[in-house]
């Protein structure tokens, strides 16, 4: 069944059983949430499972079909845009190409009529904040993408809104601007600490910056929980497939957590709510690290042995395909660190013994 977030008493915002018809078609189906005050949240998920939608719907740039929305206790639920409390940055930097990058940053103070020496003094802190003092004079055109997502960024903050929507702010940029400004972004949130919701498709950027994330498919949460909890616990195959890579076994449960996999047994923490009934066809969630390597005595539970058939490196460690003797499925993914390829000489062609 999809998790739903237990209320918190520090909830900023809360959405309740909220849908959204498109015709005959559901993006989005009874969506529970609470999301604390301060909160950093990731609402993460495949192409259409409908992470932007949710995210449209309580900007109120997309009207809900059946559901309420409450934001620091107020209800917004039928309250247009400009009625809300927030700030958003989207994909497309979406500036105002023939103002001046300060004109930009002022356009919500300007909306609301502040003297001008105070919009300025408001607008040269925003750029400071966001790591471009003294660019106000600039125009759009003359900024990297990253710079102008910045900027997009100050804008969103200037009104001091009680919460940011960020919808996949850094996907239009390359990889190194991407990680360095999503650090930015999530220093700059905590020292703010305003409430802040963010669609994004990469499973990396959602771990890496989100205090709890959202898992989305099909229109439903699938989990909602820290980083460590949607990779360690996930809620579902789909979420245990969707985050991290894993290696799935087709297996048959033998009781007690105990599975035979091939001509192996192997003993598995079990998944909320399966049947692992003795004798029922299961599949194994296996992640790369999850292996025993070293000295290991010939009666180790789940031993196996195998040949490398590939190796990929990835900085500080390595994924190592191997062909395992004796286990369906194959071959299996298994993560080794630099050491480890050095101490157990793997690489390809080698026989390696490990323990699952
Ligand atoms: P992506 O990352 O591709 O933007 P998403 O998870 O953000 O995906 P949404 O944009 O929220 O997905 O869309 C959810 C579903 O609703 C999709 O199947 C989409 O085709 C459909 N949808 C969105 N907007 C409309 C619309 N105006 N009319 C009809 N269907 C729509």
């Amino acid at each position: 069944p999809p998790a739903k977030a237990a209320v918190r008493n520090d909830t900023y915002l809360e959405l309740h059983g909220v849908h959204k018809r498109y015709g005959g078609f559901t993006a989005l189906e009874s969506i529970d949430l609470a999301i604390a005050r301060g909160e950093f949240v990731c609402f993460l998920g495949p192409s259409g499972c409908g992470k932007t939608t949710l995210l449209r719907i309580i900007a109120g740039l997309e009207t809900q079909t059946a559901g309420r929305i409450h934001q620091a206790g107020r209800d917004i639920s039928v309250l247009p845009p400009a009625g809300r409390d927030y700030g958003i940055v989207f994909q497309s930097y979406a500036l105002f190409p023939n103002l001046s990058i300060a004109d930009n940053v002022a356009y919500g103070l300007v909306n609301r009529r502040q003297p001008r020496a105070q919009i300025a003094a408001r607008v040269q802190e925003l750029l400071a904040l966001v790591g471009l003092p003294g660019s106000g004079a600039k125009y759009p055109e003359q900024m990297s993408g990253g710079q102008q997502q910045r900027v997009a960024l100050a804008r969103a903050l200037a009104t001091s809104p009680g919460l940011l929507l960020l919808d996949e702010p850094l996907s239009a940029l390359d990889a190194i601007v991407r990680v360095h400004l999503r650090n930015e972004i999530r220093a700059l949130q905590r020292e703010l600490g305003v409430t802040t919701v963010m669609v994004t498709h990469d499973q990396e950027e959602a771990l890496s910056v989100a205090d709890r994330i959202v898992v989305m498919n099909h229109g439903v949460i699938e989990q909602v929980g820290t980083p460590a909890q949607v990779y360690r616990e996930p809620a579902s195959p789909f979420v245990a497939r969707f985050i991290g890579k894993v290696n799935r076994l087709q297996a048959v449960a033998e009781g007690d957590h105990w599975f035979r996999c091939g001509d192996k047994r192997l003993q598995c923490a079990p998944g909320a709510g399966a049947d692992f009934r003795a004798g029922r066809p299961v599949e194994l969630y296996l992640r790369p690290e999850d292996r025993v390597v070293g000295a290991l005595p010939d009666d180790t539970p789940g031993l196996c042995t195998g040949r490398v058939l590939r190796t990929e490196f990835l900085g500080g460690n390595c994924l190592v395909e191997v062909d395992v003797d004796g286990l369906p499925g194959q071959p299996l993914q298994l993560q080794y660190s630099l050491n480890q390829m050095d101490e157990f000489g793997v690489r390809e062609g080698a026989q390696l013994r490990f323990a699952l």
